[in-house]
């Protein structure tokens, strides 16, 4: 889909890029989460030591890595970034870990997708700055242990269930980041309409807010996409441009996207409404479970289409009004 994260597309990276804020104080909303780390990162800098190890939880597009730039940037120390499918072996992590430079920031993003081996040498690496090196195979194996520079990972997941608890407990401060507000939204599209030049009347850039999806990621592909449409059209970007480039794009009232809807269908029709379990659903729609649990489902539950239950996933009244089907008789919650 047009809304899913790309990271092949060159494009969408300068896009998303040129539009990340530089600082806490230009990062919209997650008030919360903001004065958590305003503080950690404030003691952290009295005591001149490296703050503690962060662990950013939440849906893609929230502005994890934008937080963790940010980390680097507002501490004034380096970042390398890495992420859990770039470290297959505990050697990846090894070649990583023992080059950085006192205080480093690392970031490693979907660190769920690393490799076990990695893992168990991450926990050694976080609590005590050091790692032992295995040399040799078999009865001559000999471990040789090697001192890294202190450093302050920030590791980003799509949920921090999906990490091991050995792992979890590492991490010095755990942020849930949370869907974003309309109003919200709608200053980070003011902010990118800035930056990019765009003149976008008021009332078309809240529509665009409350088709996004709860999503800053999205909210600034949906206004590259009006952008697109006002350009190709010759029209100006107002309300008319952003419902049918929005339209065009299959992104609804509600700004559900297909994979949402495709889910939402299922459950409704496939499955009178549920419940149903979540490997059943994946398979159904064709996506991994994972996907669905951490990407798909958070927004749904969140604007109470679907609820979770120890039964299974099950559809409310509201999804069998937005998608204007009746509810079997025996009726639904
Ligand atoms: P994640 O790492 O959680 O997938 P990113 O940090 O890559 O998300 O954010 C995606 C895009 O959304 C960024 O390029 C940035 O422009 C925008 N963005 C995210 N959070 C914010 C925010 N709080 N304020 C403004 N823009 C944001």
């Amino acid at each position: 889909s047009v809304l899913s994260p790309d990271p092949e597309s060159d494009a969408e990276l300068a896009f998303e890029g040129a539009l990340r804020p530089k600082s806490l104080a230009e990062f919209v909303g997650q008030s919360k989460v903001r004065g958590q780390l305003e503080l950690l990162l404030q003691a952290a800098a009295i005591q001149s030591r490296t703050p503690d190890h962060i662990l950013l939880a939440g849906p893609p597009g929230l502005g994890k890595t934008t937080l963790a730039m940010i980390i680097a940037q507002e501490s004034g120390r380096p970042l390398r970034m890495s992420s859990g499918p770039a470290i297959q072996h505990a050697g990846d992590l090894a070649a990583v870990l023992s080059s950085l430079t006192p205080g480093e920031v690392l970031f490693i993003d979907e660190i769920h997708r690393m490799a076990r081996s990695a893992e168990e040498m991450l926990y050694l690496a976080m609590e005590d700055f050091r790692i032992d090196i295995m040399v040799g195979k078999g009865a001559g194996a000999t471990s040789i242990p090697l001192d890294l520079a202190p450093f302050t990972l920030v590791g980003a997941t799509t949920r921090a269930g999906l990490l091991p608890n050995p792992l979890r407990d590492r991490f010095g401060f755990t942020a849930h980041l949370e869907f974003y507000e309309e109003g919200e939204l709608e200053q980070v599209l003011t902010r990118a309409a800035r930056l990019l030049d765009l003149s976008v009347d008021r009332d078309a850039l809240g529509e665009i807010a409350r088709r996004s999806r709860g999503t800053p990621r999205i909210a600034n592909r949906l206004l590259r996409r009006v952008r697109d449409y006002a350009l190709v059209k010759g029209t100006g970007a107002g309300m008319d441009a952003v419902h049918a480039a929005l339209d065009l794009y299959d992104v609804d009232a509600l700004g559900l996207d297909r994979l949402d809807r495709a889910v939402m269908m299922t459950v409704l029709r496939r499955f009178d409404g549920g419940p149903v379990g979540l490997n059943t659903l994946a398979v159904s729609v064709g996506e991994e479970a994972e996907t669905i649990e951490s990407v798909v489902e958070p927004f749904l539950v969140r604007i109470g289409l679907l609820t979770r239950t120890p039964r299974g996933r099950v559809a409310t009244r509201d999804a069998w009004r937005h998608f204007e089907l009746a509810p079997p008789a025996a009726g639904s919650p």
